[in-house]
């Protein structure tokens, strides 16, 4: 397919916006010319290369799956459901996923990592994202090497320690190697990041960016911090970290910065400001969350993992307070249109309103607001001159019809088995459900392999029947 090639496509509805709200268009084709949306127009246009004229289809822009993690959520995967491989009902983030993705990484081949990573792309994709942005251990750049392989618009995450093995004590507290009080040891993991940034940033046609992740506030020190944030607002890259995940989090921050909450150490860092994409912020409190809002910071949530552990992570209580809210599936599944429904469901058992968390205001979480948030006014949005980026969901399928309303229906009923497909930059990645680049049973058997060889760890073993 050259530059200008033109793709047509047919939806019975079509997400598009006027004065700034959502409207849902009948019966319209959209045109893509290249990487670009073309045209949006009720009657056919002649001479399209390809054309994609299915009934029932509701086209959406590509959406935009800002948080999640493919490689540690494939090594616990169905390991850690049901309180497995818990001590003390503490979260399992620095008892399980980073000391097992640490060393799953040294063990793996780079050919084995890359069947993970293709793995872990096919996921999403297929989970209905354009656009993701995965915050990983630096030890696998092979994610880059499989966004780019596979065509999906990547926003990398390498992450940043102050500490090289995040490990924490009985009381959930990290301690950092070179120094229990708080030293730092992060300025290798800036210069590794910088060596990623010159190496991938842009590549793909621009498809493939780096965003600055330091991994979150009780393994990054305020030295590192600091520089961390110098250097994304230098480049203009979009900062992530996870923040307020767990109340061990909290009290380590406390004790050691003046007790200082997690959202007050960042924003005494200068950290807290609009390019900032904060994972979970589950414990954060109101005035938390009023600080965020004023300071413009985004919230992720990703309620499924979190709901999983028995916690209550609810979308309804963080757009509340007037924070820009966003949705991802973090590590469990990467069911897109899952976590929406999941992310109702919790607001509105939350908050015992059943008008919190509405189908419109989900859809924007991961359309117009998820490009907001990283500057990419040209995302999220299907209008003539945008960028080419689609997803288009399935309807026609039983449990879908009837059908009054579109954008309730893909909240509240349909899942990632509808997606129909995915267009990134104007190229069709997804189409009729399947995986077009390749083959996903092989992709699938390569990177569950790759996976097995981690399980046989006995350091695994051990995590796992504890
Ligand atoms: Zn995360």
């Amino acid at each position: 397919m050259g530059g200008s090639a033109t793709t047509l496509i047919f939806g019975s509805y079509v997400l598009a916006r006027r004065n700034g709200a959502q409207e849902v268009l009948r019966d319209h084709w959209v045109l893509l010319e290249g990487d670009r949306i073309a045209a949006i127009t009720p009657s056919r246009p002649a001479g399209a290369d390809r054309v994609f004229d299915r009934p029932g289809r509701f086209i959406l822009p590509g959406l935009l799956n800002l948080h999640n993690h493919c490689f540690s959520e494939a090594v616990a995967r169905t390991h850690t459901e049901d309180g497995a491989g818990r001590k003390n009902n503490q979260s399992i983030v620095y008892t399980v996923l980073l000391p097992l993705t640490k060393l799953g990484i040294e063990i793996l081949t780079p050919a084995e990592r890359m069947d993970v990573a293709r793995l872990g792309i096919l996921q999403l994709l297929k989970g209905g994202a354009a656009t993701v942005m995965e915050p990983f251990r630096n030890g696998i750049p092979e994610m880059f090497d499989a966004a780019l392989e596979m065509g999906i618009r990547f926003y990398g995450a390498p992450y940043l320690f102050s500490t090289a093995n995040a490990q924490a004590d009985g009381g959930g507290v990290v301690r950092y190697a070179s120094n229990a009080a708080g030293g730092e040891d992060g300025s290798v993991d800036l210069q590794t990041w910088d060596r990623l940034y010159a190496s991938w940033e842009g590549r793909g046609e621009g498809r493939i960016r780096l965003a600055m992740s330091p991994h979150a506030t009780d393994t990054c020190g305020p030295d590192l911090l600091r520089a961390a944030a110098a250097r994304a607002r230098e480049l203009d890259a979009p900062i992530t970290i996870h923040l307020a995940q767990s109340k061990s989090e909290v009290a380590t921050i406390r004790s050691r910065y003046g007790d200082r909450t997690p959202a007050e150490y960042l924003d005494w860092l200068g950290v807290l400001e609009p390019d900032l994409l904060a994972a979970h912020c589950i414990d954060c409190t109101d005035d938390d969350l009023a600080l965020m809002g004023a300071r413009g910071a985004a919230v992720l949530n990703c309620p499924r993992v979190f709901a999983r552990a028995g916690t209550t992570a609810a979308f309804s209580r963080f757009a509340g307070h007037g924070v820009r809210t966003l949705v991802g599936t973090d590590g469990y599944n990467m069911d897109l249109l899952g976590e929406l429904n999941a992310a109702a469901m919790i607001s509105k058992v939350a908050s015992g309103r059943a008008d919190a968390a509405s189908a419109p205001e989900l859809i924007d979480a991961v359309t117009t607001q998820a490009a907001a948030a990283i500057k990419r006014p040209d995302l999220g949005e299907i209008r003539p001159g945008a960028t080419a980026d689609l997803t288009v969901v399935d309807l026609s399928h039983p449990h879908l019809q009837p059908l009054f309303d579109p954008r309730r229906a893909l909240i509240w009923l349909a899942n990632r088995a509808n997606v129909d497909m995915v267009v990134v930059d104007g190229k069709v990645l997804i189409e009729a459900g399947r995986y077009a680049g390749g083959d996903e049973e092989a992709i699938t058997a390569a990177g569950a392999a790759a996976i097995g060889k981690i399980w046989a760890l006995p350091e695994a073993q051990a995590a796992f029947n504890n």
